[in-house]
């Protein structure tokens, strides 16, 4: 398969499932400007050029800046029920079948008042109506941000349990990792297991290796969002390998925030054959102008993984999701038997 176009293909006929991917950075400049436009706001020029200039980041800082000020343009659950139906869209045109999306309720409780459950009510029923004209399953991790501080997790784990009839399954938390120690928050995370919740946590993106150990030590995560400065302590690759900790990958991401230099340098390659758990992810596709399609096509082109080894790092996905055992290995069944009929695998 040396072809572009054959990876390209290969990539695309594949189903494929999703577990790091943010519901606000995946909003289009068309989907902002028509939000805009909804509530009665002049949509010229200079909005316009004001609204592009959120999807190109010097650094992590800048872009947890665009961030907060493309959330600042969400104002009510039905931007956000927009949003994730134009998210739908695209995830079924890249044959996503099944993403675990993460969502910020807190932001807009925080900034608006609105109600998570409110939030959350008419985001499950933009997905659920999605899915029934073949969109993918989509279901939700509340997500907190670091510097909310442990108040703010504590309200998104409440916020989480209340919410599991609009299909939140658990929690995350990003935001910047260097404001606060992760073991800090161990008590959010103590009661969001206790509360039957699935738990991951932005770790050792930019922190280092520490920060993943007070993930998995004492926050006992199930998974660790990016953790790819893992690669920087040996005893670390082995423990996560050792106790099948996936990370969630996300190359596009790291190199747009400069977490690694370049594509070249990312470690998804070395730690998949340390035999550590890693996925693939888009993270926030349109503020880093990336698709998971485009996250697959990567890893066969400038990260240096053949297709098979490709396809184990999208099985790796789908297995490291937080579905019931059976439907997980009906996933990973169907994954499977199209990259055969694609040519890939036994
Ligand atoms: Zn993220």
């Amino acid at each position: 398969m040396n072809d572009a176009r054959d990876r390209r293909e290969f990539a695309r006929r594949v189903p494929k499932a999703e577990i790091h991917l943010h519901l606000e950075g995946s909003v289009e400049l068309g989907t902002l400007l028509r939000l805009v436009r909804a509530r009665g706001e002049p949509a010229g020029s200079e909005v316009r050029a004001r609204l592009a200039a959120l999807y190109s980041h010097r650094d992590f800082p800048d872009f947890l800046q665009n961030f907060r000020r493309l959330c600042a343009e969400i104002r009510q659950p039905e931007d956000l029920a927009l949003i994730v139906s134009d998210l739908s869209r695209r995830l079924q045109e890249q044959n996503v079948r099944y993403a675990e999306v993460f969502c910020s309720p807190i932001i807009f409780r925080r900034a608006l008042g609105l109600p998570a459950a409110e939030i959350m009510d008419a985001v499950s029923g933009a997905a659920r109506r999605r899915q029934r004209d073949g969109g993918p399953r989509l279901r939700f991790l509340l997500d907190g941000v670091r510097q909310f501080g442990i108040a703010g997790m504590e309200d998104v784990v409440t916020d989480a349990s209340v919410c599991r009839k609009y299909d939140v399954i658990g929690v995350g938390m990003g935001g910047d990792e260097r404001a606060m120690p992760t073991a800090e928050f161990a008590g959010p995370y103590r009661e969001a297991r206790r509360a039957g919740l699935r738990t991951t946590v932005h770790a050792g993106e930019f922190d280092g290796p520490r920060s993943v150990w007070e993930a998995i030590e004492v926050l006992e995560a199930e998974r660790i969002g990016h953790g790819v400065r893992a690669v920087e302590d040996s005893e670390l690759v082995h423990a996560l390998k050792t106790r099948g900790v996936p990370l969630e990958c996300c190359p596009t991401s790291n190199v747009k925030t400069g977490t690694v230099r370049d594509w070249e340098d990312h470690p998804i390659k070395v730690l998949h054959h340390a035999g550590v758990a890693v996925t693939v992810n888009s993270d926030d596709p349109a503020l880093f102008g990336t698709s998971l399609l485009d996250e697959w096509d990567l890893l066969m082109t400038r990260l240096g993984l053949t297709p098979v080894e490709t396809l184990a790092v999208g099985v790796q996905t789908a297995r490291s999701t937080f579905l019931p055992d059976a439907e997980r290995e009906a996933l990973v069944d169907v994954m499977l038997r199209a990259a055969r009929e694609a040519g890939v695998g036994a």
